[in-house]
């Protein structure tokens, strides 16, 4: 017995499912469509805890899907905001080499730049920095005038408005516990009744390995939760960063780095570093999760990333731990950043998809089984590519939704 039928529903109320159901509603506006998210509001996981930075795509590998729809998606981002008067800045970075044996990798991340069509990149020397960054110090700095902010939890409360407008449901609080498949339907049970649809797309974010494997399907990867710790800038010490200061990324890790980031309200904060979280939602330290923390110990690619990753990871820790090697860490980039400048800030829990030979996906993936489509890896920059993955997936899907009618050309 299912309460009710549909055509596509979405698992995940984040910024990535509520992109893909804006995207449905647009191209398939008769289509019966919902979205169900377990908690009570959108946004309360990556999409609500992020660095609101609208990136601008020069990290990625050129021709790569983060590439390609970081670089469409940052322009679409910058657009739905001004349409709908979402507060955003296209404010520009610097990511600042404060060693010598970082310039290669600041020349590579150039070229990457331009191969991904970004314009107006610079290499600018430790006078011009100064100029940009007063309190910046570095040896070289490369300029990246299109990255920008804004509020991604806002910009999902706006996708959730125009999804709702459009005829679609958002459904809070129903949380799916269990998926049935037969040949022509899927039925989703959730703590509010149960759904059928024609056609599902997970994007449960830091779950939707267990959401796939609750389809039936074998993910291939493990969800790893990387817990991304802030400090604020006390108020009178703001002005020490005019935008968006940051080091030169480790390529062998898919984290940036700890850098300083203006938000959209002015607030000033450092962070996010990437530590191992004890748990999927684990925000804090004390958060423990023991099945997390089971089925991540049980996976063999665990293991094998930790044998990779330790001592970049003993050093994570340690700044986590202490305030000081954290701060130390900041000083490379703002010399005249001291302890007493900086208050704890929020977290954020970062779902990055782990496979069994212990590497982790570097590319967003989106897989396709049957009727459904599962959203394996999505992290960084998805919240600024949303508009696009939501284009990308629906493209992908498209083929497994009813034929209630012709779809919308775009
Ligand atoms: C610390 C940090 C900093 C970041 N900074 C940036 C940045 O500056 N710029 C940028 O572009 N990106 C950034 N990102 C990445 C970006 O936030 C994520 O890539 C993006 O939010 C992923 O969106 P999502 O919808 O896949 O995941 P989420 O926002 O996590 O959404 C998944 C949703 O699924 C729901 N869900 C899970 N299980 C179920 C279930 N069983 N039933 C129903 N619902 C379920 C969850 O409650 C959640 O709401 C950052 C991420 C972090 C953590």
């Amino acid at each position: 017995m299912t309460d009710s039928r549909y055509d596509v529903i979405i698992i995940g109320g984040g910024v990535v499912g509520l992109a893909v159901a804006l995207e449905v509603t647009r191209r398939f506006p008769r289509h019966r469509l919902l979205v169900l998210e377990k908690e009570d509001r959108v946004a309360r996981h990556q999409s609500g805890h992020n660095s609101g930075v609208i990136h601008s795509g020069v990290y990625y590998k050129p021709g790569s899907l983060k590439a390609r729809l970081c670089v469409t998606g940052a322009a679409a981002m910058i657009e739905f905001c001004r349409e709908h008067g979402i507060p955003h800045s296209v404010c520009g970075k610097v990511i600042v080499a404060t060693r010598r044996d970082e310039l290669p990798r600041m020349e590579d991340l150039r070229r990457r730049g331009e191969a991904n069509g970004l314009q107006g990149l610079r290499l600018i020397g430790p006078e011009e920095l100064r100029e940009i960054e007063p309190h910046a110090t570095g040896i070289q700095a490369l300029v990246v005038p299109s990255t920008g902010t804004t509020d991604y939890a806002v910009v999902c409360e706006k996708y959730a408005e125009l999804i709702s407008a459009a005829g679609g449901s958002i459904l809070l609080s129903a949380g799916a516990k269990a998926i049935r498949r037969t040949s022509n339907e899927i039925v989703v049970e959730t703590a509010r009744g149960a759904f059928s649809t024609a056609a599902l797309v997970n994007c449960a974010g830091l779950y939707s390995d267990r959401i796939s494997r609750m389809a039936g399907d074998d993910p291939g990867v493990m969800i790893v939760p990387f817990r991304g710790e802030y400090y604020d800038l006390v108020p009178d010490r703001a002005s020490l960063v005019r935008a968006l200061i940051y080091p030169v990324p480790d390529p062998k890790f898919p984290f940036l780095g700890v850098h300083f980031t203006r938000r959209i309200t002015g607030k000033v904060d450092a962070g996010p570093n990437a530590i191992l979280a004890l748990a999927r939602e684990g925000y804090r330290h004390t958060d423990i999760n023991l099945r997390d923390l089971a089925s991540s110990l049980a996976f063999s690619g665990f293991w094998r990333m930790a044998r990779q990753h330790w001592r970049n990871g003993m050093g994570e820790w340690h700044r986590s731990l202490s305030k000081k090697a954290f701060v130390r860490a900041l000083q490379r980039l703002l010399p005249e950043i001291q302890d007493k400048d900086l208050v704890p800030g929020g977290s954020g829990v970062r779902a990055q998809a782990l496979k069994p030979d212990g590497a982790l996906v570097d590319d967003f993936q989106f897989v396709t089984s049957g009727k459904v489509l599962h959203v394996l890896n999505v992290p960084s920059p998805a919240a600024t590519a949303s508009l696009a993955i939501g284009e990308a997936i629906v493209d992908q899907a498209a083929s497994l939704f009813p034929t209630r009618e012709r779809s919308v050309a775009t």
